[in-house]
């Protein structure tokens, strides 16, 4: 087996990240950064972001798990004294279908004077404007569908659905569902500008296009990755052909998850 490890860079992150080669390597798995098989993630959940973005040309062949060094996390749910339990099951278990869970990834094209870029976003992909608001065509399925002018538009995976959507009132779509969520970031209604309001989940298999109105500077947000565009013509939102895969030695169901981030433990 062979594994990786991304750290937050803190001093404890990175400690413990050298504790976990060495025991790994002392039981017999393999150091190799460039193809693994499990990357673990140790830091917090925007580590493993930046995990999934530093492995997404592979993400058919890697597999995460994350370890939390602060408090716990959507991705990094295993805690700091359970890394021996960790390489334990690294080592014994084959990471056959029973020990992976997949989530979808969302897609996204951008087309703007630089080209067509694609990009693929674990938790969500934000368009706003910069010192202005945005305003843009929003269609579904090549079909005009509204005007939006406000800050923004979010677009999220099911597994991003308590990041940043969640923030904006958006619906927490369990990561068995294969769907893309477009929420508002404070919009403007009003007799010219009128939006759904409501937060719209897309199935696979349907695509979303945004083309801003006014040619003005333009953030496009991908996870915790920021680009400018001075001219952005359009933007293709849909579902990915693959999925991302978690390593699930125990089971921590994602409902529990939920619970025990938000609301808290449930006492007897
Ligand atoms: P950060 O350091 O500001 O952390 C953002 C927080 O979001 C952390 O507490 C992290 O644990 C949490 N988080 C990340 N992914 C999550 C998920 N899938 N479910 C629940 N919580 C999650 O920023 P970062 O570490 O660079 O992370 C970038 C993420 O921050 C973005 O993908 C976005 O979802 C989130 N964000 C949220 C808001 C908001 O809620 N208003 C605004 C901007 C960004």
């Amino acid at each position: 087996m062979k594994f990786y490890i991304h750290n937050r860079g803190d001093d404890l992150s990175r400690n413990l990240s050298a504790t976990f080669k060495q025991r790994a390597e002392q039981k017999g798995l393999v150091w190799h950064e460039e193809s693994p098989d499990i990357v673990v993630s140790i830091g917090g959940d925007g580590t493993l972001l930046q995990a999934f973005h530093k492995y997404v040309s592979q993400i058919g062949h890697v597999a995460f798990v994350g370890v939390h060094t602060g408090h716990l996390g959507f991705y990094a749910d295993w805690k700091p004294n359970g890394i021996d339990k960790l390489i334990d099951c690294m080592t014994k278990t084959n990471l056959s279908p029973n020990v992976l869970v997949e989530y979808p990834v969302l897609e996204v094209e951008a087309n703007s004077d630089r080209g067509a870029e694609t990009f693929f976003a674990l938790n969500e992909v934000t368009l706003k404007g910069i010192g202005t608001t945005l305003v843009a065509q929003l269609h579904i399925n090549d079909e005009q569908f509204e005007t939006f002018r406000g800050d923004g538009i979010c677009i999220s995976t099911p597994s991003g659905s308590t990041a940043y959507n969640k923030g904006l009132g958006g619906a927490i779509i369990h990561p068995s569902i294969e769907a893309i969520q477009i929420t508002e970031i404070a919009s403007i209604n009003n007799r010219v500008y009128r939006t759904l309001g409501s937060p719209i989940v897309l199935p696979k298999h349907h695509h979303s296009d945004i083309y801003p109105v006014e040619n003005k500077k333009i953030m496009l947000s991908i996870d915790h990755i920021h680009k400018v565009y001075d001219s952005l013509h359009s933007l293709r939102a849909r579902v990915a052909d693959f999925k991302v895969k978690f390593v699930r030695y125990r089971a921590f169901p994602f409902w529990n998850r939920v619970r025990d981030a938000f609301i808290g433990r449930h006492e007897e």
